[in-house]
């Protein structure tokens, strides 16, 4: 059976929010799972535009790519490419927060011993995009300390998507990097199925495959 060629944007990485022109906050995330799932929708023959702020793993080559640093950056390239595509893959590890004031020059110890931050929320991307997602599938992501498949099925609803990737932090593995884990894949109608150190490699051809079943129902 050929497969329909698919217009897919998979975001990836970790989003990094400036303090002052050396330093930021940002979190662990690596890009593995967005980078293999680009890599294989590359292979079925879709076609692909990775946009990816911080990378720790490596870009799969000949792919398109667009490069952002801050959670603003990835809202406007999402902005301009979304109408483009048929399905958006939003892996990337979004900073919740940014510093209210950016420092122009860099912050110096001083005699306090102690720095205030103001740190202000940043717009959730996705929840945006899926309030006028039409008949594209939405795909996100969910990290979880706890209650993982009820947190996950609440963002699902929340921000509107078809599927949703839940990691749990709590279990013996650590997901940052590596190249397992588990988790739990959710379809919006209920159906989800449990993983247990699956290779990320498996799960990206299994996800692929829910999203090529969405696009032919
Ligand atoms: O709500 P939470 O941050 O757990 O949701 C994670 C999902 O939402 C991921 O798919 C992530 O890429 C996306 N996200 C977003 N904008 C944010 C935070 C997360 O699009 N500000």
């Amino acid at each position: 059976m050929s497969r329909k060629r698919l217009r897919i944007i998979i975001t990836a990485g970790a989003t990094r929010e400036p303090l002052d022109p050396v330093r930021f906050i940002s979190n662990y995330a690596t890009g593995t799972f967005g980078c293999q799932l680009a890599s294989e929708a590359q292979a079925r023959g879709h076609q692909v535009i990775l946009i990816h702020a911080q990378l720790e793993s490596l870009k799969p080559k000949g792919l398109p790519a667009i490069a952002v640093r801050t959670a603003a950056e990835l809202q406007s390239a999402l902005a301009a490419k979304f109408s483009w595509c048929d399905c958006l893959i939003m892996s990337a590890a979004v900073g919740d927060f940014r510093v209210r004031r950016v420092a122009r020059k860099k912050i110096k110890r001083g005699r306090s011993k102690e720095l205030t931050l103001r740190l202000e929320q940043n717009p959730d991307i996705l929840a945006g995009l899926g309030r006028k997602k039409g008949k594209r599938v939405l795909v996100g992501f969910a990290l979880e300390t706890e209650n993982l498949k009820n947190n996950a099925r609440h963002k699902l609803n929340q921000k509107n998507l078809d599927l949703i990737v839940a990691t749990s932090m709590k279990s013996r593995s650590y997901p940052f990097g590596s190249s397992r884990m588990d988790g739990l894949i959710i379809a919006r109608e209920g159906r989800a199925r449990n993983f247990k150190q699956a290779p990320k490699k498996r799960l990206a051809r299994i996800l692929l495959d829910s999203v090529e079943k969405i696009v032919l129902s």
